[in-house]
């Protein structure tokens, strides 16, 4: 597939009722893709299997429909595609590159602490996009635990000053959606 989603999630297939965190009537808004005419980014926050990275596929498959062009990766993706670019001595056209994608997704901040040269690539990423071009984020940390995914105070809050500048922030809850049905809770004659 062109944006390489991870599966086929729709926002139709999203239960609301599951998920009331998540507020249906932006959801559909941001369906429509007029976020990326404003470089708007989404940030969805919450623990594993509350439904981060469904939103972010069913969103971006809408902007892709749209016409938009749309690249899926996770964090540790978009680092090791930057460090290959970085190590060609191409990483400032790479990112140029990157910016005629009206949307990129990096899923999964915070799974995997980077190291200082990964965070600044992840830096230049979302500065590369500021106000020019839209990143869909999700991340199963708050904001602010990601000094530690950055390594580096500054340098975390210097890149969440700018996501969040003109940013939709969707705080995902409750348990996970996989465990659903299969973890019953054991009932005592
Ligand atoms: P996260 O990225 O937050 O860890 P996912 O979005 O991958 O979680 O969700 C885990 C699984 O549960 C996926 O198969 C997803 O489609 C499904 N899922 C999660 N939340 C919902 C929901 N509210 N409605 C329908 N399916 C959901
Ligand atoms: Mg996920």
């Amino acid at each position: 597939k062109a944006a390489k989603f991870p599966g086929h999630k729709t926002l139709e297939e999203f239960n609301f009722d599951h998920q009331p965190a998540a507020d249906r009537s932006l959801i559909a808004h941001l369906g429509t893709g007029l976020f990326l005419e404003e470089a708007k980014n989404v940030v969805l926050l919450g623990p594993p299997g509350t439904g981060k990275t469904h939103l972010a596929v069913g969103i971006a498959t809408r902007a892709a429909h749209s016409g938009h062009r749309v690249l899926f990766d996770s964090a540790t993706g978009w680092v090791a595609r930057l460090a290959q670019a970085h190590n060609r001595g191409q990483l400032a056209a790479e990112l140029a590159k990157l910016r005629r994608y009206k949307l990129l997704i990096i899923d999964e901040v915070g799974y995997i602490p980077f190291d200082q040269d990964s965070a600044n690539l992840f830096f230049q990423l979302v500065s590369s996009r500021y106000e020019r071009a839209s990143l869909i984020l999700t991340s199963n940390l708050a904001f602010s635990r990601w000094a530690d995914v950055f390594g580096d105070a500054t340098i975390a809050s210097a890149m969440i000053d700018r996501i969040i500048h003109h940013a939709e922030v969707i705080n995902l809850t409750g348990n996970s959606y996989r465990l659903q049905g299969r973890l019953k809770p054991q009932t005592m004659a």
